[in-house]
C-alpha cells in the first residue's frame, strides 16, 4: 500500500488530472490511495470570497464563486465530455457551488468572518477536485471509489490549523480506507480538511494536503509515501529563487523536516513527523516529468556539510532584557510559558548573560504577547526580518562549513543566529530584503552552478 498525494498544479486542470491519472495506473499494483489538493489556486480564490463577503462586497464576491464555477465545470467538461454520467457529475459539482454562494451571502449579512467560517469556504476546494479526480479515474477505467475526507481526518477545532487525531485517524482510516484498498480498489480523498468530533469543517493550514498524506499513510502502514507535485523534487533552494537549484536525491528526514520548517515549501512543515515514526520513506516527484529521479527521504542518506538553503521572510523578533533576572531560576520557562498561553510559536532562540531572543512567524497576538513579555523585562520588536536555515547533517564537522557560510555571507548584516540542538541547521536572521540575495551568495558558495 502507497500513499499517492498530487499538489495543486499537478491536478490543476484537464491535463493535468489525466497526467495524475496515468501515475496511479501505473502504480495500481501498489495499492495506491490517492489525495489529492484543490485545483491550484482555488483555495486562494476561495479564501478571497470569504474576506470579500464579510467586507460586504458581495457583488464581487459571487463573481469569484461563478468564476471557480466556471473553471471547474470546464475542466469536467474537458474531462469526461457530454454524457447522462458527466452531467450527473457537474450537478453535483454545481451544487456545491451553490452551497457556496449560499455561505457567501451569510457571510456578508453577519459582515465578519470567522476561522471556522473561512474553514467552511476554503474545504470546498478539496471537496471539489476529490468529487472530479473520482469521476475522472472511473471514466479511464481505474476502479476509484470517493472517501470524504472529513470522515477520517478527525482533529481538534483549532480552524485554519486544527491538529489531527492521530488514534481516532488511525481507526477511520481501518474502518473506511483499509476496506477500499482490500476490495481492489484505490480511494480518492482531499487532502488539507478535516472535521471536529461533532462534525464541524476544520483544516489543517495551508498547503496541508501533504501532511495528510503522510498522516494517512502512517494511520495504515503504507510503504510509501509519494508526494508529487510541479518541481523535480526537494532541491538545493527553492528554484524561483536560484535557477541552478540541483535536485537532493536523497535527504534525510530530520534534515528535510528542518527545511520544510524553514519555508522549502514543496513539503508542508508537519508531513515529516508521522512517516518518521514509522520509518515510512517520503518520496517527491515532478507530475510533469514522472521519470525523473525524485527525491527520496529517509533515516539514511548521504552525510553532506551542507544539502539545501531555505529561507523565510515577514518575521519578527522578540527581544526580552533583564539584567538581574535572565540566569535566574525560571525566567527562560516564565518566558516561554508567554508564548504557549498566546498560542504563538518560536522558531529561532538565542540567549545572552542578559536577554533572550526569539523570532515568531505569526505576529497576530503580538500585542497580547507585549503586554505579557513586559511584565518580565524591557522589550523590543524588530519586524520585517526574514530566516535562512543552511542546512546539512555536516554543518558543524571539522571541514569548515559553518565557517564558509559566514563568510560567504559577506556583507549581509545579521541580527541573531542560532544552531539547531541536532545541530544540523545554523539559522540566521537578517533584514527580509537580504533574504534573497543571501540564499543567492550561499547557494554558490556551496552549490557553484550559477545561481
Ligand atoms: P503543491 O501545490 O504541489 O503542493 P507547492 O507550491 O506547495 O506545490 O510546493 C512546490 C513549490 O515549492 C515549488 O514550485 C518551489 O517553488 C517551492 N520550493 C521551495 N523550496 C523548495 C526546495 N528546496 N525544493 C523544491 N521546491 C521548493
Ligand atoms: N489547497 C490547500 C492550500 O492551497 C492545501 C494544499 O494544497 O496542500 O493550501
Ligand atoms: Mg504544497
Amino acid at each position: 500500500m502507497i500513499v499517492v498525494k498530487f499538489g495543486g498544479t499537478s491536478v490543476g486542470d484537464a491535463d493535468a488530472i489525466k497526467r495524475s491519472a496515468e501515475i496511479v495506473r501505473g502504480r495500481l499494483d501498489r495499492s495506491p490511495i490517492v489525495v489529492v489538493s484543490a485545483l491550484g489556486g482555488a483555495t486562494n480564490a476561495l479564501l478571497a470570497v470569504g474576506e470579500q463577503s464579510a467586507k460586504g462586497h458581495l457583488i464581487g464576491a459571487l463573481r469569484g464563486v461563478e468564476t471557480l464555477r466556471d473553471r471547474h465545470l470546464t475542466e469536467c467538461d474537458n474531462l469526461l465530455g457530454k454524457t447522462a454520467e458527466a452531467d450527473e457529475i457537474a450537478g453535483e459539482l454545481s451544487a456545491m457551488f451553490d452551497e457556496l454562494a449560499h455561505l457567501a451571502e451569510a457571510l456578508s449579512t453577519l459582515g465578519h468572518v470567522t476561522p471556522r467560517s473561512l474553514d467552511a469556504m476554503a474545504s470546498y476546494g478539496e471537496q471539489l477536485s476529490s468529487s472530479l479526480v473520482t469521476a475522472y479515474f472511473k471514466r479511464c477505467g481505474i476502479d476509484a471509489e470517493y472517501v470524504d475526507a472529513r470522515d477520517v481526518m478527525v482533529t481538534d477545532n483549532r480552524f485554519m490549523e486544527a491538529e489531527p487525531q492521530t488514534e481516532t485517524i488511525s481507526v477511520n482510516a481501518r474502518e473506511i480506507i483499509y476496506p477500499i484498498v482490500q476490495s481492489g480498489r484505490i480511494p480518492v480523498m482531499g487532502g488539507f480538511i478535516g472535521s471536529t468530533t461533532s462534525g464541524i469543517t476544520t483544516t489543517l493550514g495551508r498547503g496541508g494536503s501533504d501532511y495528510s498524506a503522510s498522516l494517512v499513510g502512517a494511520a495504515l502502514n503504507a510503504e510509501a509515501i509519494e508526494i508529487w507535485t510541479d518541481v523535480d523534487g526537494m532541491l538545493t533552494a527553492d528554484p524561483r529563487v536560484v535557477k541552478g537549484a540541483q535536485l537532493i536525491e536523497q535527504i534525510r528526514f530530520d534534515e528535510a523536516s528542518e527545511l520544510a520548517s524553514f519555508g522549502a515549501k514543496v513539503l508542508h512543515p508537519n508531513t515529516i513527523a508521522p512517516a518518521v515514526r514509522l520509518g515510512i520513506p517520503v518520496f517527491i516527484y515532478n507530475s510533469r516529468r514522472p521519470e525523473g529521479k525524485g527525491t527520496r527521504i529517509t533515516f539514511d542518506a548521504p552525510h553532506r556539510p551542507v544539502s539545501a538553503i531555505a529561507g523565510k521572510t515577514d518575521v519578527t523578533i522578540l527581544k526580552v532584557t533583564a539584567a538581574r533576572m535572565l540566569l535566574a531560576h525560571g525566567f527562560l520557562r516564565r518566558v516561554f510559558e508567554i508564548f504557549e498561553r498566546n498560542q504563538t510559536s518560536v522558531d529561532v532562540v538565542a540567549t545572552s548573560e542578559v536577554s533572550v531572543s526569539v523570532t515568531i512567524d505569526d505576529a497576530t497576538r503580538l500585542d497580547a504577547l507585549l503586554v505579557d513579555l513586559r511584565a518580565l523585562g524591557d522589550v523590543s520588536v524588530e519586524r520585517n526580518r526574514g530566516i535562512i536555515a543552511i542546512v546539512g547533517a555536516g554543518i558543524c564537522d571539522a571541514g569548515g562549513a559553518m565557517g564558509r557560510a559566514l563568510m560567504a555571507l559577506g556583507e549581509v548584516k545579521i541580527y541573531m543566529m542560532s544552531l539547531s540542538a541536532t545541530g544540523i541547521n545554523l539559522t540566521v536572521i537578517v533584514n527580509q530584503d537580504t533574504v534573497v540575495p543571501a540564499i543567492k551568495r550561499l547557494h554558490e558558495e556551496f552549490f557553484g552552478g550559477g545561481s
